[in-house]
């Protein structure tokens, strides 16, 4: 690790094991600083959501990962709490700046600058989410205008009265709106200025054919960006044209580990992502098992970048996988092959049991126009082909099945 970094490690490290309580009882007496090596943290444990999760609830509201007395907070976020109690997440101004210029970093990737006028679909909720964006959008000098307390309809409409030129939002928001501008006889490929659009929450854009399926529709460039409320805005897409994310290695330490055993794993080994923060030192991730899947790999990329890409972003939740009859199934896989059927607006996939053995049900949902005929035969097909097991496919009626402004819920285990 070059020196700067491992000067930011510790000066990190030193400030925070004075005064942070979380990160005292854990870390104390564990190692001496100034950390050294090529794997300075190798020695430190790893942080785990449950470990956090607890502390919040022994130390309400706001837990004990804190290095500042609470008066020095100006900002608090929680996340979603899909999979338990939701945990609270507090910034200081300095923190808060740190991830405004986190996603000054993921805006700049794409291109977007100070002539941009970018379009937020979002309700400004408690949820980081795009918060945090809001801030990066100043950062870059842009104009940012806030799709909040709005119907899709408004957005839609307030998107083009004001010029747009960017939209932020999921995968799935992105898609529902051009289902919504085309039900309203509108082309927003056509129509509106919208040129780059970029992503989060989801694996979305980082999967080809919901990337195709975004750019299309909005006739835009799509990029894809990674973060976590308890970690940050950690990875960027670039101009390249590739389904990859870069990791901001300026502000986060990333390690790749076995999810099992926690063992360190090579370049280009599949496992679990292990990230620390350098400026957050207010209320910071240490060696924080992310829970998300990743595949990384090290190199120069061709936008001339020279850090740890995650081949196809994040590729699902470590604990998202399912064995269907010998055969390792992510979500995200599922997703890149329902997508490629431009017929399917939503869609739905369900793990349930038949006689002992898991199997895959997938429901699809058309659009207006209705199913055509052999559509779930050719799923069935598609997914026979590319994942090896027989799926069974249901399509259902236009309107079924839910939408989603935030994290999109469609993986479900019976
Ligand atoms: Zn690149």
């Amino acid at each position: 690790m070059e020196r700067a970094r491992l000067d930011r490690l510790n000066d990190m490290l030193g400030e925070v094991l004075r005064t942070n309580e979380f990160y005292r009882r854990k870390l104390e007496g564990r190692f001496a600083l100034p950390l050294a090596g090529p794997e300075p943290l190798s020695g430190l444990p790893f942080t785990t959501k449950q470990e956090l999760v607890d502390d919040q609830l022994r130390h309400p509201p706001f837990g004990s990962d804190l290095t500042y007395p609470v008066e020095r907070y100006v900002r608090v976020h929680q996340t979603s709490g899909t999979t338990g109690r939701p945990m609270y997440w507090l910034d200081t101004e300095a923190s808060w700046d740190w991830w405004g210029e986190c996603w000054k970093t993921v805006l700049e990737a794409t291109g977007v600058g100070s002539e941009d006028r970018i379009f937020f679909p979002f309700s400004f909720g408690p949820f980081i989410g795009f918060w945090s964006g809001w801030e990066g959008a100043r950062k870059v000098g842009a104009l940012a205008v806030s799709g909040g307390g709005q119907s899709t309809q408004q957005r839609l409409k307030s998107l083009l009265d004001y010029g747009a030129t960017v939209l932020v939002c999921t995968p799935t928001y992105a898609l529902h709106m051009a289902a919504e501008a085309r039900r309203s006889g509108m082309n927003l490929a056509r129509d509106s200025a919208v040129r780059v659009t970029v992503h989060a929450g989801e694996p979305g854009a980082s999967i080809a054919s919901t990337r195709q399926r975004i750019e299309e529709a909005w006739g835009a460039r799509c990029f894809d960006h990674t973060g976590a409320t308890e970690v940050g805005a950690f990875g960027f897409a670039c101009e390249a044209p590739a389904e990859e994310v870069h990791v901001n290695e300026d502000e986060f330490i990333a390690e790749v580990v076995d999810p099992e055993s926690g063992a360190s794993l090579p370049d280009g080994a599949r496992g679990e992502l292990v990230l620390t923060n350098l400026g957050r030192v207010g209320s910071p991730a240490i060696r924080y098992r992310t829970g998300d899947l990743v595949e990384p790999r090290r190199g120069t990329c061709a936008c001339g970048r020279d850090s740890l890409v995650l081949r196809g972003g994040v590729l699902g939740r470590v604990d998202d996988m399912v064995v269907v009859r010998g055969v390792n199934v992510f979500p995200s896989a599922v997703e890149g092959i329902v997508r490629r059927f431009p017929e399917v607006e939503e869609f739905r996939v369900d793990v349930v049991q038949s006689d002992g053995m898991a199997e895959l049900k997938i429901t699809v949902e058309p659009g207006a126009a209705g199913a055509p005929a052999g559509l779930a035969e050719g799923v069935v097909e598609s997914v026979r082909d590319n994942l090896h097991i027989r799926p069974v496919v249901e399509v259902v009626a236009p309107g079924t099945l839910p939408r989603f402004e935030l994290k999109a819920r469609r993986f479900f285990r019976g």
